[in-house]
């Protein structure tokens, strides 16, 4: 497989601020946060985008779910966040290993940009 930033992380041999983990799942700090809290939850196992990882594997996409949920509490953002998995180039995927977005810690507008 190429090189991939978030497997790297997942496997460690990339640090990043850990805010929760499971076997199977992975919460991060974002490098560039865009609120207050910004965490990145990702599928350790490599699936490069939402519509790969629905297809391969339903229950892991429902863990990344959860621990979205759970880094949410962890951050004390569970009043209000925003759950946002940018899927493809026209909507901003910048890394090609599947990852949910949880922002929060202030108000957020909608529509996003
Ligand atoms: P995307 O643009 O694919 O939806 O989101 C990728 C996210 O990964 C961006 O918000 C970006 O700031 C974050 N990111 C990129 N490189 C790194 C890194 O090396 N470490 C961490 N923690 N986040 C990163
Ligand atoms: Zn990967």
């Amino acid at each position: 497989m190429p090189e991939c930033l978030f497997c790297d992380i997942a496997a460690e041999r990339v640090p990043a601020a850990r805010v929760l983990a499971t076997d199977r799942v992975m919460a991060f700090r974002d490098i560039d946060p865009q609120a207050p809290s910004h965490v990145l939850v990702i599928p350790k196992e490599h699936h490069p985008d939402l519509a790969a990882l629905t297809t391969a594997d339903a229950g892991l996409l429902h863990e990344v779910i959860a621990a979205a949920h759970q880094a949410a509490v962890a951050e004390g953002i569970s009043d209000g966040y925003r759950v946002v998995f940018n899927t493809g180039l026209q909507a901003g995927q910048t890394v090609p290993h599947v990852h949910a977005h949880v922002l929060g810690g202030r108000w957020m507008a909608w529509p996003p940009g």
